[in-house]
Formats: structure tokens, sequence, C-alpha cells
């Protein structure tokens, strides 16, 4: 298998394309014959969860050898259920809880696996230099990456985060992160700019003469990279294979999925999992404020000159959703003309409008749906009382999404609202939601939550409070490229 650009300039098998994690001509890799090589996803769903990821990983990232023992080596103790994504009934739907893993938050699942990953990628191709991993967050992937590199060996790790675009239990998850490897480093700017930031400082290092002579290659953590990517389609498949076991749904099926989006990375994943065979109904895109997306599916036009709005989801606070161009390269069929024409007009214009005939073929198979910040409360505090079920800022977009969907009677199939952080990462909104006062710090209220509720709170957050502060450094948008390169000319 052979995966190429969707802006049409460069091909890489898979181990390189994790490696590199960017194309050189700025495009993602995708697999052109996605969906179009055999693949027995019956079987994959009588699998558990180990074992689908297994399967699934084998398929798309071909080239990695003993994908079981590294699949095993990425999960086992770390993620608090065997099911790794348990699935909650809540009212008449579903929640599938993607934060068990350990930085509760979704992105677990795929930076637990990333790393053996990138090593066995490494082996395989026989590299012996560093491999950089360079990381903008919103907050959740930040954290989730260095938890998964810290101290693997030959890599480095840096971790760029908006200066004031976190919540401060996010904040301390990433400055108080130990290891050898690690770089933590604020912006000032929003996530948009972080992740400019590292996609120009690719660009400008691919040839760096002194990254070449010590070594040092740069890969990337963020959905842009197919090896971070892959491991997302599992929890879709996990998800339908307990509603079959349950006897809720029969084999064939549809299952609509509702997906609190940013990066277009974890919807997208959903997508290919329907390429591949499983019985995905319609995926429902669900935004919050910053609602480009919807927007987008509604008029065709991607326009990202527009407001950019702090919200109570942090990691969907996003104007630039990089995975779309996944979406649109294969919706048009692999025009790759196409796609760097409109990624053009993005970068240069702030916007571009994409075909209406194409359009409609995406709306076939997506709808969207986005809130406010009072909105989300508002569901964030029916759910509690209501259900008894408790979420956090991010998941209480989907909800409302899910509830907007299910009145407009477009679908009675069953339906997954996946749910991506713990409530416990984002105390003050969500006790100010269920209605009680938020005082002093997150710590405190994390714990007034936890009195409250009763709903557990994960380990590794509560032991965040006596960490020590190991990272101070706060730069400006123009500084990534040179902080970066002055780093790599420290040891590590
Ligand atoms: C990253 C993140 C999202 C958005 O996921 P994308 O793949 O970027 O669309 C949603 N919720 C939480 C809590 C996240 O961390």
């Amino acid at each position: 298998m052979v995966y190429v650009s969707t802006r049409g300039g460069a091909q890489a098998d898979a181990p390189e394309a994790i490696l590199r994690g960017i194309a050189s001509d700025g495009g993602l890799f995708v697999d052109p014959a996605l969906g179009r090589e055999a693949f027995d996803w019956r079987l994959c769903l009588q699998k558990d969860a180990l074992g689908i990821q297994t399967m699934l990983l084998s398929h798309l990232l071909p080239g990695l050898g003993g994908m079981d023992e590294l699949v095993r080596k990425a999960y086992t103790g770390k993620f608090e259920s065997d099911e790794l994504t348990p699935l909650v009934k809540v009212g008449g739907d579903y929640v599938l809880e993607l934060f068990h893993g350990p930085t509760s938050a979704f992105k677990d699942v795929a930076l637990s696996m990333l790393p053996q990953l990138v090593s066995a990628a490494r082996a395989e191709r026989g590299e012996t230099g560093e491999c950089v991993v360079l990381t903008a967050t919103s907050g959740d992937t930040g954290k989730a990456a260095l938890e998964g590199f810290h101290d693997v060996p030959g890599t480095r790790i840096f971790v760029f985060f908006p200066h004031e675009g976190v919540s401060a239990v996010q904040r301390a998850q990433m400055v108080t992160q130990e290891g050898a490897n690690v770089t933590v480093c604020a912006v000032r700017g929003n996530f948009d700019d972080c992740q400019r930031g590292v996609k120009q400082a690719f660009a400008a290092l691919a040839d760096d003469a002194a990254l070449a002579a010590r070594h040092q290659a740069l890969t990337s953590a963020n959905s842009i990279n197919i090896g971070r990517l892959a491991p997302q389609l599992g929890y879709y498949f996990i998800a339908y294979a307990r509603l079959l076991r349950e006897g809720r749904i029969s084999l064939g099926d549809p299952v609509d999925y509702v997906v609190p989006t940013g990066n277009f990375g974890d919807i997208l994943a959903g997508w290919m999992a329907k390429q591949l065979g499983l019985p995905v109904g319609r995926l429902i895109c669900a935004s919050n404020a910053n609602r480009v997306l919807t927007d987008f599916f509604e008029s065709g036009v991607y326009d990202r000159r527009r407001d950019f709005f702090r919200t109570a989801s942090p990691s969907m606070d996003i104007l630039v959703s990089s995975n779309l161009e996944r979406l649109l390269y294969y919706v048009s069929g692999g025009d790759c003309a196409l796609v760097r024409s409109c990624m053009e007009q993005l970068s240069k214009q702030g916007f571009y409008r994409f075909p209406e005939e194409l359009m409609a073929k995406l709306r076939r198979e997506f709808s969207a749906c986005c809130c406010t910040d009072a909105e989300g409360a508002e569901t964030i505090g029916a759910l509690w009382r209501e259900e008894g079920y408790l979420c956090d800022p991010h998941t209480a977009v989907a909800v409302r999404a899910a509830q907007a969907f299910r009145q407009s009677g477009r679908s009675d199939a069953p339906l997954v609202i996946l749910s991506t952080a713990s409530p416990y990462k984002f105390p003050g909104a969500v006790l100010g939601a269920i209605g009680a006062q938020a005082e002093g710090d997150e710590f405190a209220q994390m714990e007034a939550l936890a009195a409250l509720t009763g709903v557990p709170m994960p380990r590794g957050l509560a032991a965040l409070r006596e960490k020590r502060v190991l990272h101070r450094d706060v730069i400006g948008i123009d500084e990534m490229i040179p902080y970066i390169q002055k780093k790599l000319s420290e040891v590590s």
C-alpha cells in the first residue's frame, strides 16, 4: 500500500508516512484505495477491544511487524477498563466514554498507540537518529502526547499551547510533565496560531542542515499524522460491537454517531470506519460557537474570516480544521488539484467554496449542528437532573446536537454520542451548569464537584495539585521556529 499526499506532490509507505507526519507539499497522507481493499469488518466486530485495534491498524498501516504486541504494549494497564471505551446508556441514546485513559481525554486512545507506531516505524526503516515530535495543542493533545512520548528512547517531544487558551487543569497537566526529552511552551496566540507555527516549522526545517547533521527528523503527534488518526477508528467498532452483543441491533443495522468536533480528526475516523464497511449511518458534526464547520456543511463555503471565540469547550476552539482536507480529497475522488486550490485559497484569502455537487454528496453522509456555551451549560444541567449523568462541556455540545438531530426526524437509528473528556477537566463550567457555585481554584472545584455528584474523580487529575511546575517558557507566534532550533541544538 502506498500513501499519497492530498495535494498530489508526495508519496510514502505507512512507516514513512508516520515518521514524516505531514507530506512535503503541505498536504496530508491518505490511502487512495481506502475502502477498496478487502477488510473483514464482520470478523473485526467479533474481537475484543485490543483485537479490534490490532486488526484495524494492521490493515491501515501495513509494513509494521508485530502489531498485536504493539497494541498490547500501548494499552495494557493504562485504561480503566479492558473495553478501553465503555458505552453507557443515557436516556434513549448511548454515550461512548472515550476518556478513561491516563490523561482523562479521548486523545489517549490514539496517543497511547502513536509512540509504539513511531518506534516500530523507526525500526522498520533502520533509523537511528532522533525523532522529534512537534505538537500544537488546544489543551488535550499536549498532555496525552507528553504522557505517550516522555522518556521513549530515540524521541524528543515539543508541545506548544495557547498561553491563555487552555483550562487551569489542562495547563497544570502539561507544565508539570516530567521527562528528559520533553519541552512544553506557551505561545501568545490561539490554537490556530500554534498549529500554523508547527506546520511552518515542518516546512522551514525540512531541509535544515543543522538538524540533518544531528540526525534529527521531525514528525507530528496531531491528527494530521496518519499514525495518530488510525487508532481512532477502533472505538467506532468497539461501540458497534457492544450494541450487537447486547442485542440492541442486528449485524448490518446502521448506527448514527455524533462527534464533538474541532480539527475534524475524530469524525473523519468515523467516516473512514464506514469506508471499511462498518454500518455507520449519519455522522453528526457538533461544533461550539466557532461554527465554521456548521456553516461549511450548510453553505459550501469554508470561511475562517470570522471572530474567534474562547468557549467553555476549548479543545474545539478551532477555525482551521485540518482533517477536513482528507475528506475533500476522498469525496472529490482524489482530485488533488482541487484540494490544493482550496487549501491555497484558505491560506491566502481566508475562504474557499467547495463545488455544489460534491457538497450534495457530503450532505448525504454528514449533518452539522452548533450551540452556544449557554445552550451547552443548559444541556449539562438538564442531563444531570433528568438522567443523573454528568458530562463535560465538549460532550454537552454533542448531546445538544444529538437532541436537535432527533427532533429533525431524519433518522431513527440508534445514536452513539462520543464523549471526549472527563467532566473533572472542566470543573468550574460543570459546577456552574448544574447550579452550584464554582469557588476557589480548579482543584477546589474538582473536589466540590466530587462531593456534590459522587461521580468518581480520575486518579491522574487528583494527583496534579501536588506536582511541581517544570515548564515556564512563553513565546510569541513568530518565535516558534527559532525556539525549536535553539532547543534542538541543546543536548537533551
Ligand atoms: C480534541 C478534542 C475534541 C475535538 O476532536 P477533533 O479530532 O480535533 O475534531 C473534542 N473534545 C475534546 C475534549 C478534545 O480534546
